[in-house]
């Protein structure tokens, strides 16, 4: 039997071989580490960490090198903004303006904070999943430390105006912080143009490996002050102590320049792909709605909700030809609806009908809207009365 296709992007994707090809060095002979740069293995291993750090800044539009931190991925990286901004301003009462469909990441630190006394305020977004700039700068005090707004959501797909709140930030004097986990490596992004203090990212959400991760934290013209949250060694200028993974940095600065040179010609593939996509689905289910915003929108994402379909009993079904996900696979464990699909408007019980693709460089012709159409005639038929859904895939 051959592989599934996989259709879940969102979540992780695979490492190119490219990519793979530039770390191998160092997990073979190259494998020093960078904190002994005083012999020949630690002296390489710190030239790499240093030549993908340049090379990481470039791609986003950051002229100093010193603005990335490694990390060992988005959350990681989140924590540290949030948390360590929070520390800093040693305001117990500081108050927060995030958005109802912050991924979880974002969401678990604020609850976190608001334990120790912060204040969040949490913007509602459209029906398309977008923020109201207006909302955000209404919701400003005096006592305002940061805005975290996601750059693109990891469900639907919808990008938000991020120059707009970048600039409400700056004329505040508020720190501007995005996680860009979906964003990075497959959106042009400038972090000067969008005015970003703190901004997230994690390599293996574009074709990089897992485990790996970056914070952009401006350091011009006034550098946003953090304080550690990991103690120990003193790695990344005493922010984030522990030995560097040197093969996974070389690994994320490859595959974001890859994903950066590609990124227009790949986005254009996907986005025809999509549209014939979804156009054989809705001539097979004329019933079926499209999630998220046709305009701002990540070009290989596809939110779906299939009326009478059980999404857990789809994916059970369809599970030995193609891989996707419900909802969202960063919340697999929870057996309640999407946050982010109940924030659009969706009723619970539309939420279970609804399913993610998420299309990628492996994902080449549209004939997966044929897998997912036979499926779909011959998914049992979702019952909001039976006891339970079939599979608990949220
Ligand atoms: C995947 C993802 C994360 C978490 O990334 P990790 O690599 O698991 O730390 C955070 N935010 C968004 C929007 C994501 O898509």
């Amino acid at each position: 039997m051959s592989v599934p296709i996989y259709l879940d992007s969102h979540a992780t994707t695979f490492v190119e071989p490219r990519v793979l090809e530039s770390m191998l060095p160092f997990l073979r002979e190259q494998g020093g580490n960078p904190s002994n740069p005083e012999h020949h293995h630690g002296g390489a291993a710190r030239d790499a960490v240093e030549q993908s750090r340049q090379s990481v800044a470039a791609c986003l539009g950051c002229s100093s090198p010193e603005d990335i931190l490694f990390t060992c991925g988005t959350t990681e990286a989140n924590n540290l903004a949030l948390i360590g901004a929070y520390l800093q301003a040693a305001a117990p009462e500081a108050h927060f303006i995030s958005s109802v469909i912050e991924h979880a990441s974002v969401q678990a630190p604020l609850e976190y904070l608001q334990s120790l006394g912060a204040r969040v305020t949490w913007v509602p977004v459209d029906s398309e999943g977008r923020v109201n700039p207006a909302d955000i700068q209404s919701a400003l005090r005096p006592e305002t430390l940061m805005v975290s707004i996601m750059a693109a959501n990891n469900e639907i797909g919808t990008i938000q105006p991020l120059e707009e709140i970048g600039a409400i930030c700056r004329a505040a004097k508020v720190l501007f912080h995005s996680d860009a986990a979906q964003f990075v490596g497959h959106e042009v992004l400038d972090v000067e143009k969008i005015q970003a203090d703190l901004l997230t990212f994690s390599a293996h959400k574009f074709y990089g490996p897992k485990g790996v991760g970056a914070l952009y934290r401006r350091t011009t013209p006034e550098a946003v002050r953090l304080r550690p949250v990991m103690h120990g060694g003193g790695q990344e200028g005493s922010l984030r102590s522990g030995t560097l993974n040197v093969a996974g940095i070389v690994g994320m600065a490859t595959a974001l320049r890859i994903g950066t040179e590609e990124l227009a010609e790949e986005n254009r593939r996907l986005m025809a792909l999509a549209t014939a996509i979804v156009a054989r689905l809705k001539q097979a289910c004329p019933g079926l709605r499209l999630n998220g915003s046709t305009r701002h929108k990540l070009s290989r994402n596809i939110s779906l909700t299939i009326p009478g379909v059980d999404s857990s009993a789809l994916i059970q079904l369809l599970k030995d030809r193609i891989s996707f996900s419900a909802g969202s696979a960063c919340s697999s464990a929870k057996p309640e609806p999407s946050h982010v699909l109940r924030a659009i408007g969706l009723s619970d019980e539309e939420c279970y009908q609804t399913i993610r693709l998420g299309l990628g460089r492996g994902v080449l012709a549209a004939d997966v809207a044929d897998i997912l159409a036979d499926g779909i005639a011959a998914a049992p038929i979702f019952s909001p009365s039976r006891n339970g859904w079939s599979g608990a895939m949220y």
